[in-house]
C-alpha cells in the first residue's frame, strides 16, 4: 500500500476558492473611542477577553495518543457545539433532517450520528503502514468502488481538511481481498472490516486554512464540525458506492476534473455543507465578518453537490447510504 498516496488521494475535501477576510468589516457603531478603534472585530473581542470559550462536552470519539493536545480540543470544540444553540430550522434544517433520517434536530441527534460513523481521530503525521490479513468474505465481493480517476487526481489542488482514511483502506483491502489493519498508537491494531470503522486523519488545512484572527472560535467549530460530518459520511455506502468517493468536478466548474466533487445529492459535500449551515443559522454569537467567511465555505461545498458522474450502473443521485459490513 502507497501511503503516501493515500494520504492525497480520493477524500481529501479540497477547499480552493476560500478568499477569507476580505468581505466584511465590522460595523463600528459604539460612540466611544479606544486604543482597540479599528481593529476587526474577532481582535477586538480578543482583546476585551470576549471571543467564546466553548464548554466541553463529552463525547465518544478516540484520539490517537500522539494528537497534539490543542488538535484535540479543537476538534472537541467542534463536537461541542453541536450542543450549544437552538436549532433554527428552514430549508437547510429540512434537507439535513431528510438526510440523516431525523424528523428533529439536537446535538444528541447529530453526536450519535457522527459518532457511529466517526471513531477514531489520527493525527496528520500518522505514517505507519496498514498490514493485512487474509479475508476472503466480503460483502458484495463482486462490487468494488471505483478509485482508479481518484489516484490518478492526486496531484488535486487545494489544502486537504481531514481524510475518511479507513473508507480508503477498506476499499482498497476489498480491491486486494485482504482486511487491513491500522496500527494506532494507544489503540494498537484496529482491524478495518468496514468503512464504518471510522479512523478519520487530521490534514494540515484543518487548522491552517482559517487563520484565527479571521474567525470567532464559534466559527472555526462550526467549520470543523462541517468538516467532520463530511467525513463521516464517508463511512457510509455498500458495494461500488462503498466510501461514497467523490467524483471529477465537470467542464466549466472551477474544480473542472479534480476529484471533488459528489455525482448524488445526499453525499460528503451536502451532508456537511448543511450541517455547517445549521450550526451557522443557530450561532447566537457569530460576528458578520466570521458569517462571511462561514457562507463561503458554505457556497464551495454546495458548489460541489450533485455535479460529477457517478459510477456506472448507477443513475440514482440520492444513494443508498446503508454501510457495507459493520465495524
Ligand atoms: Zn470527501
Amino acid at each position: 500500500m502507497q501511503l503516501s498516496l493515500l494520504k492525497t488521494s480520493v477524500l481529501a475535501l479540497a477547499l480552493t476558492t476560500l478568499f477569507v477576510g476580505c468581505s466584511s468589516e465590522s460595523g463600528g457603531n459604539s460612540g466611544s473611542r479606544s486604543a482597540y478603534d479599528g481593529l476587526p472585530e474577532e481582535l477586538l473581542a480578543k482583546a476585551r477577553g470576549e471571543d467564546r470559550h466553548i464548554p466541553s462536552y463529552s463525547n465518544r470519539l478516540r484520539f490517537a495518543s500522539d494528537v497534539p493536545a490543542d488538535q484535540k480540543r479543537a476538534i472537541e470544540d467542534a463536537v461541542s457545539m453541536l450542543y450549544l444553540n437552538t436549532f433554527k430550522g428552514g430549508q437547510e434544517d429540512d434537507a439535513l433532517k431528510y438526510l440523516i433520517g431525523k424528523d428533529y434536530l439536537s446535538g444528541e441527534v447529530l453526536q450519535s450520528w457522527l459518532e457511529a460513523r466517526a471513531q477514531y481521530i489520527l493525527p496528520s503525521t500518522f505514517n505507519t503502514e496498514p498490514d493485512s490479513d487474509r479475508r476472503s468474505d466480503f460483502p458484495f465481493p463482486t462490487e468494488i468502488p471505483d478509485m482508479s480517476s481518484s489516484v490518478a487526481s492526486a496531484k488535486s489542488k487545494g489544502t486537504a481538511l481531514m481524510i475518511n482514511f479507513g473508507a480508503l483502506v477498506y476499499a482498497l483491502g476489498k480491491k486486494k481481498g485482504v482486511q487491513y489493519n491500522v496500527d494506532i498508537s494507544g489503540f494498537g491494531r484496529v482491524p478495518v472490516k468496514s468503512p464504518r470503522t471510522g479512523i478519520l486523519m487530521i490534514q494540515e488545512g484543518l487548522f491552517s486554512l482559517l487563520p484565527a484572527e479571521h474567525i470567532q472560535n464559534s466559527g472555526l467549530a462550526i467549520f470543523r464540525a462541517g468538516v467532520l460530518f463530511h467525513e463521516a459520511r464517508h463511512s457510509d455506502g455498500r458495494g461500488k458506492l462503498a466510501g461514497f468517493f467523490h467524483a471529477k468536478c465537470p467542464t466549466g466548474h472551477s474544480l473542472e476534473g479534480v476529484n471533488a466533487c459528489d455525482a448524488n445529492y445526499n453525499g460528503p459535500y451536502a451532508l456537511g455543507a448543511l450541517v455547517h449551515k445549521a450550526l451557522q443559522k443557530a450561532c447566537v454569537d457569530c460576528s458578520e465578518r466570521s458569517n462571511a467567511v462561514l457562507d463561503v465555505i458554505y457556497l464551495d461545498n454546495m458548489n460541489r453537490v450533485n455535479k460529477g458522474v457517478g459510477p456506472s450502473g448507477v443513475t440514482s443521485r440520492l444513494w443508498d447510504a446503508s454501510p457495507e459490513g459493520s465495524r
